[in-house]
C-alpha cells in the first residue's frame, strides 16, 4: 500500500487494520540498518556516518568484537524510536 491508500485508511495487507502503525509507509527504504549503541538507523549498511560511529563505539568502549548492524523493517524502527539518519536519509 502506499501512503496514500494509508491516509484514505485502507485496510493493510498483513493485519486488516485502518491507519496501522506497523504497515504506515514511509519514504525510507523498507529494511534499513541500526547498530546495537546507536540512536539512529541508516538507508545503507555502508553509510559513512554508520561506519564512523562504529570506528567511535569500538574506540570508546574497547569493544573486540565487532558493533552488530541488525537489518529492520524502517516502520519497526521508526515505532522503536530510531531516528533517521541525517547522512544517509535525506
Ligand atoms: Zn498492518
Ligand atoms: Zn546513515
Amino acid at each position: 500500500m502506499d501512503k496514500e491508500d494509508w491516509l484514505n485508511g485502507d485496510l493493510c495487507e498483513k493485519d486488516g487494520l485502518s491507519f496501522c502503525a506497523a504497515c504506515k509507509p514511509n519514504e525510507f527504504s523498507p529494511i534499513v540498518y541500526v547498530t546495537s549503541n546507536g540512536s539512529a538507523f541508516h538507508q545503507s549498511k555502508d553509510c559513512e556516518w554508520l561506519l564512523k560511529g562504529i570506528k567511535r563505539a569500538k574506540k570508546r568502549w574497547k569493544l573486540e568484537d565487532d558493533v552488530r548492524v541488525a537489518p529492520k523493517k524502517s516502520q519497526t524502527a521508526i515505532s522503536e524510536g530510531y531516528n533517521p539518519c541525517n547522512f544517509c536519509c535525506n
